[in-house]
This record gives C-alpha cells, sequence and structure tokens, in this order.
C-alpha cells in the first residue's frame, strides 16, 4: 500500500480511485485526518486520499492522474461550499476554493 495523493473532497476521491481501477490499476480511498498530515491543511479539515494496492504502480497512476487534470472540462462540487462547477475551471466560482488544493 503507498499513498498516491490527497483529493479536495470524498466525491473527487472516489472519481479518481474509480478511474485509476478502470485502468488496471488497484486503488482504494482513505479517509485522512489532520493529525496526520498536520501543517499541510486546516486542523478543521480531514481530506481522503488516494491510495495503492502496488506500490509499483505509482509512476503509471501519477502519469493517469496528470492527465486527467489537463482534461479540458470538468464537472465537480466545490468541498468548501457544496456548489456544482462545470468547465475548465480549477477554482469555485461561487467561493474561490480551488479544486486542487495540493497542485
Ligand atoms: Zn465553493
Amino acid at each position: 500500500m503507498k499513498r498516491l495523493l490527497q483529493a479536495p473532497n470524498l466525491a473527487i476521491a472516489t472519481l479518481w480511485a474509480d478511474m485509476l481501477s478502470g485502468a488496471g490499476i488497484a486503488a482504494s480511498v482513505q479517509r485522512a485526518y489532520a493529525s496526520g498530515i498536520a501543517g499541510q491543511i486546516p486542523p478543521d479539515q480531514a481530506l481522503p486520499e488516494i491510495w495503492l494496492e502496488d506500490d509499483d504502480q505509482q509512476a503509471r497512476a501519477e502519469a493517469l492522474m496528470q492527465e486527467l487534470r489537463n482534461l479540458p472540462q470538468r464537472h465537480w462540487h466545490c468541498g468548501a461550499c457544496g456548489e456544482s462547477v462545470e468547465g475548465p475551471f480549477e477554482q469555485c466560482w461561487n467561493c474561490g476554493a480551488l479544486l486542487v488544493a495540493n497542485p
């Protein structure tokens, strides 16, 4: 098991894990708590993480995630205010929160 990355919210984490699984990379969503990643996020937030079953697939998984992030169109839900955001935007139009907090 190896941590691939942190997702801005559970919906996106699930989407990414599904995409990785669909590409033949066994991935799971783990709930991360502030105590384990102190300093990276506000202490009142608990962000989900994507974990890989097989450490050897990390490079391929990272390449896939890079492709996903470069897609011109997105549909996501803001983790901060819950707004639905569509289009090539990485920032919520309603509250300004970033889609990817840790690029
Ligand atoms: Zn928002």
